[in-house]
């Protein structure tokens, strides 16, 4: 891959979808990524969205799933948190490309005169921009180490012949041309649907799609065919015939248990052999090492012993809207060897008035959440529901049921508390009582008072522990401090927080400032923790985040046997020592995380049959 004048030449892989969206493109793209990942090659990745929208940010969760966040504050799209996920890698906010971003770009360069005297056009300007866009974010490196990686995997959001996504394909199109033959690979994920059971494959909606690419200047390398069963040959002669892609680069997308499936399925049909073919890598064939994900994959679809996890949400309909909460939980309850089941509870079914006006969601709300052996209220915004949550909080303390608050689920937490135990019975937070006597919660910035726009508080901050031995410093494996990600306006009220720990309420983690409470832990409680971040975002399949691996391991009796190895930890256990650690912890705290040599996997519904143990 070096060029003369030892300039790297990147790589890269398009990944578009035909026929119709949802057929689970993201995975696809993000196990493509795994495959090369696992030959030896250094994988990045961009997501291509083309709605209007700068970003995800303002997106309804309802509508487009949760938004994620990268450790710069970025906001984007969910399936960048596919991508690190699957790859372990941390992506930029540039690895998320809108229409409004690149249009953005382009009026913002006219309004300072640098097109003057041209007429600012789709082509060449905006996709000149596209292009530009891609090479300098393809270039930046992920994965930790230097220097910029060999490929990038480019995947197109939407269908192929939407309106909005021609000004991209149009890029793409160029783009190869540019790059030139042998770097670059394009994949067509498509599906043949099967009519009926023993009915036959119908690859005419695939020859469409197919077709539609071509006449847009674009040729596939790879047909990747999404189906319920797996494709025989005759069926894949057909589609090669038709589409002018050669038989051994028609992979069959079959309908498995779990997602974790994909590559291996991918690699048994030679498709790295593919791709790298494709990119000119052929020095590079190697046999994919993905015995780990094989192995967590299998142990998957074997786990009988369930823990079911009561989260009382907003956007309960959808559960896009919590799939990182969705897959943290799934990675520890791997870890704890337990099969996952979520009972979704819509929180404001818990309340009062729910009972009254709609007496039987209400018992059913609250069936699920007694039937539950942990309760997990996650983040959220506006007040519909809070006072659910708030009760849900209140269950679990009292009856002592394991309990992870994640930043508006650490409010709550706290608000309850102040209501319960401090007496103060309108206590709230000034998001949803601006004139409250007991503001608990209160409107923090980090910039700005007055004004709401930009105001809040995105991206990686550091937390300090503050007492050794609590049980998120013994989970995250006794280091002194450690970055995850916020996305919040309001925190605990600094003025309130000596009235709560003289209550027993103990705030185990503070910013450098010791002004903002980031962890809030009941001493007196099996797990009873709230984290004003969001630690989902960082849980990967083989390193579940320590505080979901907390909640499933006291939610199957295990976490005294975690906690007893995570601070009698040593080197042969596994943890690794990190460093100094902060002045006040003892050697014996200064180890590495305990999930360090946990190995497993994630999940996703697009991919699977519906018997898996996705929920
Ligand atoms: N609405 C709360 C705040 O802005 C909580 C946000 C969240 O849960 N992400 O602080």
């Amino acid at each position: 891959m070096q060029k003369a004048g030892n300039k790297k030449e990147m790589k890269y892989v398009l990944v578009t979808g035909g026929v119709v969206s949802g057929l689970g493109k993201g995975v696809t793209a993000s196990s493509v990524g795994l495959l090369l990942q696992s030959c030896g090659l250094r994988v990045t990745s961009i997501k291509i969205d083309p709605y209007l929208n700068t970003d995800a940010g303002t997106m309804s969760p309802f509508e487009h799933g949760e938004v994620f966040v990268l450790d710069d504050g970025g906001e984007v799209d969910l399936d960048l948190g596919n991508y690190e996920r699957f790859l372990d890698i941390k992506l930029t906010r540039d690895n998320n490309i809108t229409t409004g971003k690149i249009y953005q770009s382009v009026i913002d360069k006219e309004r300072r005169g640098d097109y003057l005297g041209s007429t600012v056009q789709v082509v060449p300007h905006i996709t000149d921009a596209i292009q530009e866009w891609i090479e300098r974010v393809a270039a930046i490196p992920v994965d930790g180490k230097e220097g910029s990686p060999d490929v990038c995997v480019i995947e197109l959001g939407g269908t192929i012949g939407d309106i909005e996504s021609m000004p991209f394909i149009e890029a793409l199109g160029q783009f190869s041309y540019r790059v030139g033959t042998g770097n670059f690979c394009l994949i067509h994920v498509s599906l043949v649907p099967v009519l009926n059971v023993v009915g036959e494959p119908k690859t005419k909606p695939t020859q469409h799609s197919v077709r539609g690419l071509r006449s847009l200047g674009m040729t596939p390398n790879i047909l990747a065919c999404r189906s319920t069963m797996e494709l025989d040959v005759n069926v894949k002669e057909k589609l090669s015939r038709f589409c002018h892609v050669p038989l051994e680069n028609i992979v069959s997308l079959y309908d498995v248990p779990n997602i974790w499936h994909i590559p291996s399925l991918m690699r048994d049909q030679k498709a790295h052999e593919a791709i790298l073919k494709a990119l000119n890598l052929l020095s590079v064939v190697c046999k994919p090492a993905l015995e780990n994900w094989t192995t967590m994959a299998q142990r998957c679809d074997m786990l009988q012993e369930p823990v079911v996890v009561a989260m009382v949400g907003k956007y309960t309909g959808l559960s896009d809207a919590y799939l990182s909460i969705h897959k943290a939980l799934l990675h520890a309850s791997v870890a704890c060897r337990r099969k996952l089941i979520i009972n979704w509870v819509s929180a404001s079914d818990l309340e009062d008035a729910t009972a009254l006006k709609d007496p039987e969601a209400n018992r059913a709300a609250w069936n699920s959440l007694k039937a539950a052996d942990a309760v997990l209220v996650p983040g959220g915004f506006g007040d519909r529901g809070v006072e659910g949550k708030i009760i849900a909080a209140k269950y679990a303390r009292k009856n002592k049921i394991p309990y992870l608050g994640i930043c508006l689920g650490m409010q709550v937490a706290v608000i309850e508390y102040a209501r319960s135990v401090l007496g103060l019975q309108n206590a709230n937070s000034t998001e949803f009582d601006a004139n409250t006597k007991n503001p608990c919660v209160i409107f923090m910035p980090e910039g700005s008072k007055t004004h709401m726009g930009g105001t809040m508080r995105l991206g990686s901050r550091r937390t300090y522990f503050q007492v050794a031995d609590c049980k998120s410093a013994q989970l995250y494996g006794n280091q002194s401090f450690i970055d995850e990600r916020h996305r919040h306006r309001y925190e605990v009220n600094p003025n309130m927080v000596s009235q709560l720990e003289k209550a027993g309420l103990s705030f185990t983690g503070k910013d450098e400032t010791g002004q903002r409470m980031q962890i809030v832990e009941l001493h007196s409680h099996p797990y009873f923790v709230g984290v004003q971040f969001h630690p989902e975002y960082k849980s990967r399949p083989r390193k579940p985040s320590a505080l979901f691996l907390g909640l499933i391991a006291a939610a199957s009796g295990q976490l005294d046997a975690f906690l007893k190895k995570s601070v009698g930890g040593t080197k042969a256990n596994g943890y690794i020592p990190i460093g100094k650690g902060k002045p006040g912890l003892s050697p014996k705290h200064r180890y590495g995380p305990i999930n360090a040599k946990v190995n497993i996997g994630s999940f996703d519904g697009m991919y699977t049959n519906g018997n898996g143990l996705h929920v």
